[in-house]
């Protein structure tokens, strides 16, 4: 590994830079070999997406399902987007590849519909890159149009670092979104330092709570604080709040009890393949802890 590599070069003297060289040489090899295997793999048909569904709290049903971008690679297997996506920024090729996720999330919700599954929105996931692109507008207008799905349908997640980046530029981009009927999220809340003044300045509709607070909030009382406050912000401000990463019922219950709007996590369902998406819409293998189902209506 290169950093032990580094570590024993730098300890151990000249000899070992050698050793260090190589494992330099390793990392660089396997760079290039994912970029250029990334420049084939939208013709080669290797990307997948998962679904992962976001449940309301009031009801206990699925109101969107979040596209999570996979890449089936024909020798490293299954990689998980924080393998692929920076390196996908670096190139370039995220614009191609974005499109691709929004089209097909777009084309799977429609055929979703078609099939009478009780409508729910599909949320993709874009990169600070997409969002700074020129053509962003009239690339999601283009895909909607081509898919004949009803923009609000479509849920887009945009991180709360990358809208803090450029907030003025952030609201008049998300404000154009938001004009076209779609679903706008901040994803990844609390990491990014939004002050109040920029969240009233966002026509969004919902703040996702980061996973990070998430794993200890039940436990934590940082993170319990963090958490609740997030939750009186968002009612405060008109947003339905969404806590990602609830794994067990302790944090459920929390969240539960102070009144987050929907959930998400492998509590309820990993991110599944489209297939085994449709059986959770149509009601099948969604898991509702059993204290939860007396109070839900379902
Ligand atoms: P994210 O949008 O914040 O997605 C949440 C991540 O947490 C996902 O990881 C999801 O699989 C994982 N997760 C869900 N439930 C749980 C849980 O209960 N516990 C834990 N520990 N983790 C959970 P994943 O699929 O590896 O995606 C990682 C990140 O990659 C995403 O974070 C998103 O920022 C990015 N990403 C995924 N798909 C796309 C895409 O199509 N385009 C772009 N630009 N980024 C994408
Ligand atoms: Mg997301
Ligand atoms: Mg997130
Ligand atoms: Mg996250």
């Amino acid at each position: 590994n290169a950093d032990i590599a580094m570590y024993n070069a730098k300890t151990n003297g000249r000899n070992n830079y050698q050793f260090y060289d190589q494992a330099m040489d390793q990392e660089a090899d396997k760079r290039l070999m994912l970029e250029t295997g990334m420049r084939k793999a939208l013709e080669r048909e290797e990307f997948r997406i998962y679904y992962q569904p976001k449940v309301d709290m009031v009801s206990g049903r699925v109101t969107a399902m979040e596209a999570l971008l996979r890449w089936e690679h024909p020798e490293l297997g299954m990689l998980p987007p924080s393998s692929f996506i920076s390196l996908a920024e670096e190139t370039g090729l995220i614009f191609p590849i974005g499109e691709w996720v929004l089209r097909h999330a777009c084309l799977q919700n429609r055929a979703w519909q078609d099939q009478g599954l009780a409508p729910v929105r599909v949320a993709v996931n874009l990169s600070g890159y997409q969002l700074q692109h020129k053509g962003l507008i009239a690339t999601v207008r283009k895909i909607l149009e081509e898919t004949g799905l009803d923009p609000m349908y479509l849920e887009l997640e945009v991180t709360e670092t990358v809208v803090m980046q450029n907030p003025d530029f952030a609201v008049a981009i998300l404000n154009e979104l938001r004009g076209l009927g779609i679903h706008i999220s901040i994803d990844d809340f609390g990491t990014g330092y939004s002050s109040l003044a920029h969240l009233k300045r966002f026509s969004v509709n919902t703040l996702k709570i980061d996973k990070s607070f998430v794993r200890e909030v039940d436990i934590n009382s940082t993170d319990a604080a963090i958490a609740t406050a997030i939750i009186a912000m968002g009612n405060s401000l008109n947003l339905k709040v969404i806590a990602e990463g609830v794994e067990n019922e302790g944090q459920f219950s929390f969240l539960r009890e102070n009144k987050c709007d929907e959930m998400q996590g492998y509590l309820f369902s990993k991110p599944v393949p489209p297939q085994e998406a449709a059986k959770l819409l149509r009601g099948e293998g969604l898991k509702i802890p059993e204290t939860a189902l007396a109070e839900l209506s379902i």
